[in-house]
């Protein structure tokens, strides 16, 4: 049944936790302070134009999205560059995450302001990441006509959890560094029953495209990690498909009875959970030394011999780094992890994906303090 609802939306600007970065956007002065008059209904199935995304699409139109701040959760949508005589614009939108059976429809019929439209994502729930979106003319005879398609990211914030052993404290190192695999396996399913999408940075380019994303790494290439690898595989079906990503110190592997070996890592690799990172050749303090070849391109080389795969990220040891740090890096790696606190959020910033926050799980962290720590925000 068809339901319209009549809504008046002002501009206003207010503050949350989505952040934009557009797509294919260009700054339109007119929409910026007028009231846009919006008729939203419920999706219509039968209502729907079909869209073959097999054929060539041929646009009638370029989609706009302004204002460009980079923590809206509002922005304004018009349809430019129109080259068929419209009356009105229905704008289909939906969640990449929730796929096509999630999308709404906004009607606009503000010619003189290119048929604009404040899309607010109030409308699904306040949920972050990309949407797609796109605008159908209505004809003259009343038909509609696919003129544009385009799409938009509001970012999604991403904790990136950071363990380092995950056994029984039996007195040698630090306490805070061990999680019991009693604990480990609580969060993981925690992260299971909540919905979370466990990534590596492989599929980086997902983060807005899936629901809570979240990256859980293990920094030190220690054997008890074995644990937690055994863990993920026992939570591992059909719903819930566990990744992870250890940084190993190169030139520690086969090191003794506390690393992992190359078999260990090969299998690792080979149940498709574990993603093998580099945590540099021994474990350098950057800022301190001028072996950057060795620490971060042998150590890298090394670890991609074992696993025939591309290693793309790297944890700094200590969380130590500095602006020569950070340039050496970048040669050789597209990502790096430091040990400040907080979740990952995509501003536009240069070198942000070489200075990214983590949040660490520690012997102490409660279930309540972890829920609290990977919440998204
Ligand atoms: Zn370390």
């Amino acid at each position: 049944m068809k339901k319209l609802i009549n809504l008046v939306l002002i501009s206003t600007f207010l503050l949350s936790g989505c952040s934009l970065l557009e797509a294919n956007a260009k700054t339109n002065k007119d929409v910026t302070t007028i009231k846009h008059v919006v008729v939203a209904k419920e999706p219509d199935q039968g209502e729907s134009p079909e869209v073959n995304d097999n054929t060539i699409f041929d646009p009638k139109g370029t989609i706009s999205f302004s204002p460009l701040t980079y923590q809206s959760t509002k922005i304004t949508i018009t349809t430019i560059d129109r080259t068929e005589n419209v009356s009105a614009i229905n704008y289909h939108i939906w969640r990449t995450a929730d796929g096509q059976e999630s999308m709404k429809i906004f009607m606009s019929n503000q010619k003189e302001n290119n048929y604009s439209f404040m899309f607010d994502t109030k409308e699904f729930l306040d949920k972050c990441g990309e949407f797609q979106v796109e605008a159908y003319g209505k004809l003259e005879d009343g038909r509609e006509e696919l003129l544009a398609k385009s799409a938009v990211t509001f970012q999604q914030h991403v904790p990136i959890l950071m363990y380092h052993a995950i056994d029984e404290y039996k007195g040698e190192g630090l306490k805070d560094l061990f999680v019991t695999p009693a604990n480990f396996e609580v969060q993981m399913r925690y992260l299971k029953d909540k919905g979370y999408t466990l990534l590596t940075f492989e599929r980086w380019d997902e983060v807005n495209k899936v629901n809570k994303p979240i990256l859980v790494t293990f920094d030190d290439g220690m054997k008890n990690n074995l644990n937690a690898f055994r863990i993920l595989q026992e939570l591992k079906d059909e719903r819930f498909q566990p990744a992870a990503t250890e940084y190993v110190i190169a030139g520690y592997i086969d090191s003794g009875s506390y690393r992992l070996s190359t078999e260990d890592i090969k299998e690792m690799v080979n149940s498709g959970i574990f993603s093998i990172q580099s945590h540099t050749m021994s474990h350098a303090d950057l800022p301190k030394i001028t072996n950057y070849e060795e620490e971060l391109n042998a150590s890298k080389e090394k670890i991609e011999q074992i696993t025939g795969k591309p290693v793309i990220a790297i944890a700094y040891p200590f969380g130590h780094f500095n602006d020569k740090v950070v340039e050496e890096t970048k040669k050789y790696y597209k990502f790096a992890t430091t040990t400040k606190p907080g979740q990952f959020i995509e501003k536009g910033e240069s070198d942000e994906l070489l200075l990214m926050h983590r949040v660490r799980i520690s012997n102490s962290t409660t279930i309540n303090q972890f829920a609290a720590l990977v919440e998204s925000r």
